[in-house]
């Protein structure tokens, strides 16, 4: 089967600006940045959404969200984690994904 984006551009074999890298994660600013400060957490193993994912990889993202909000300087500011999942949730590319959202004041709820 063919690898997904994500995993493609994990393995080098497509183009990202990367924020972050070590051997389970990998931080790329995303393509199309909903807000001024705007990167996707990639867990570097392939899982297709959060109702998929192995705990240990969660828990190990999301501790590592402070260290990439400060890296990012949007650490006292505030910023958004969200994970898209499924049809409703809006994910559209089927790799697990963190995105965390930046550097202005965001808008909520959602709809
Ligand atoms: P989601 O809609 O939650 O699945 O988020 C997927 C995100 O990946 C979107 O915000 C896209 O802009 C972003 N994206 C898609 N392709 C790339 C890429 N090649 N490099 C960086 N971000 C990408």
């Amino acid at each position: 089967m063919e690898d997904c984006i994500f995993c493609k551009i994990i393995k080098g074999e497509i183009p990202a600006k990367k924020v972050y890298e070590d051997d389970e994660l990998l931080v790329i600013h995303d393509v199309a940045p909903g807000a001024p400060c705007h990167v996707l957490l990639l867990p570097k193993k392939h899982m297709r959404n959060i109702m998929k994912a192995d705990p240990d990889a969660v828990k190990y993202i999301m501790g590592k969200v402070g260290d990439i909000a400060r890296t990012l300087g949007v650490d006292e500011s505030g910023f958004r984690v969200v994970i898209n999942t499924g049809i409703d949730g809006g994910q559209s590319v089927e790799h697990l994904h963190f995105h965390l959202l930046g550097g202005a004041k965001l808008g909520w709820p959602p709809c």
